[in-house]
């Protein structure tokens, strides 16, 4: 067991906890927390080896920068010298909010941003993380709060079931609302490149900034962000990206030890072992179960899973990034 771990409302969060909280990443500690998007894992971001302590804890590779948290637009200059006004006034209309962007650094530490001179910025749309990071006056670095490579947590138990006690403190504050990570752009002077896409939808980016969005991976682009060249997400079995609703059909027809991941849309006409994602027709609700369900998968006796491709707009877009990604190699 873990002591470590303290439950409290996600909207009325417990000051006690929150001191906590704060009072650990002051003394340089580590704290597992909920956000919005999933949970995540943080540190002061200016103390280098306060962040040193979540690239171990989390086993991840030393050249994948860090994501820094802030709880106001003071917090935003002090952390970097480079944002413009007018990007200043679109950031003013979506944060707090799963929308992170690559601005020139001014502060984080080396290590959270792996001394690459900029650094990735947003401001969580969750009371807890945001007043973890007011009372303890830090911006935050966290990545997402699960061993490196493995699907990110939206619950506490997850969270506990990756670090142990690796983390000084573990919050549970329910189950994350969104369960996919923040959207991460750069902008450059002819587009908006989205690095990642995520909980904040690209099309919404491109209403937001009236530029044109290009999405990374897809095209030629080299991995400009450096998280995006590692296999990613994933549950320890094979999955396999199914290439139509047919080949899931035919499959089962056939039969094998496999476990299908899909919506209840499709399990209605399986008669196969089915992890239900929840209706195809409900994005937010596939994506919230999406990374519960690659842990259901290894859980489970199947030798391997199968999974339903979805529609790649809005959030659909973050749903199947994360499913190639878990399903490549
Ligand atoms: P996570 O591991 O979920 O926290 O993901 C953070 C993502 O943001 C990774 O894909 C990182 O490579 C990316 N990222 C963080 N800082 C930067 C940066 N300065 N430039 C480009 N990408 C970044
Ligand atoms: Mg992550």
């Amino acid at each position: 067991m873990v002591n470590n771990l303290r439950k409290t409302d996600p909207i009325n969060p417990s000051e006690k906890v929150l001191d906590e909280a704060s009072g650990i990443i002051r003394k340089g500690g580590i704290v597992a927390f909920p956000t919005e998007t999933v949970y995540g894992l943080g540190a002061d971001a200016t103390n280098d080896s306060a962040c040193l302590r979540i690239f171990e804890a989390k086993g991840r590779q030393s050249d994948n920068p860090l994501i820094v948290h802030i709880s106001d637009f003071d917090q935003l200059s002090e952390i970097s010298g480079g944002v413009s006004h007018a990007v200043l006034q679109r950031l003013e209309q979506v944060w707090p909010g799963p929308l992170t962007i690559v601005l020139p650094n001014r502060k984080a530490g080396k290590v959270a941003t792996v001394g690459l001179g900029t650094v990735a910025v947003r401001m969580p749309a969750h009371k807890i993380p945001l007043e973890i990071i007011r009372r303890s006056g830090k911006p935050i670095a966290a990545p997402s709060a699960n061993k490196s490579g493995r699907p990110s947590p939206v619950t506490a138990r997850e969270v506990v079931e990756d670090l142990g006690d690796k983390a000084d403190l573990v919050i549970d504050g329910g189950k994350s609302f969104f369960g996919v990570e923040s959207t991460v752009i750069q902008i450059r002077p002819d587009d908006i490149l989205i690095l990642r896409p995520g909980a904040f939808n690209a099309e919404d980016v491109k209403k937001l900034f009236q530029m044109k969005v290009r999405i990374s991976g897809m095209q030629s682009d080299s991995p400009i962000s450096p998280g995006m060249k590692y296999r990613h997400y994933a549950p320890s079995k094979k999955l396999i990206l199914a290439p139509d609703e047919n080949y899931i059909l035919e499959k089962c027809e056939s039969g094998g030890n496999f476990a299908v991941l899909g919506s209840k849309e499709l399990a209605a006409k399986l008669n196969c072992e089915t992890i239900v994602l929840g209706s195809r027709y409900d994005l937010y609700e596939v994506a919230r179960n999406l990374f519960p369900s690659f842990r259901m998968l290894d859980r489970g006796k199947f030798d391997y899973g199968i999974i339903e491709p979805f529609e790649e707009r809005g959030i659909g877009l973050a749903i199947m990034n994360r499913i190639r990604k878990a399903s490549e190699g």
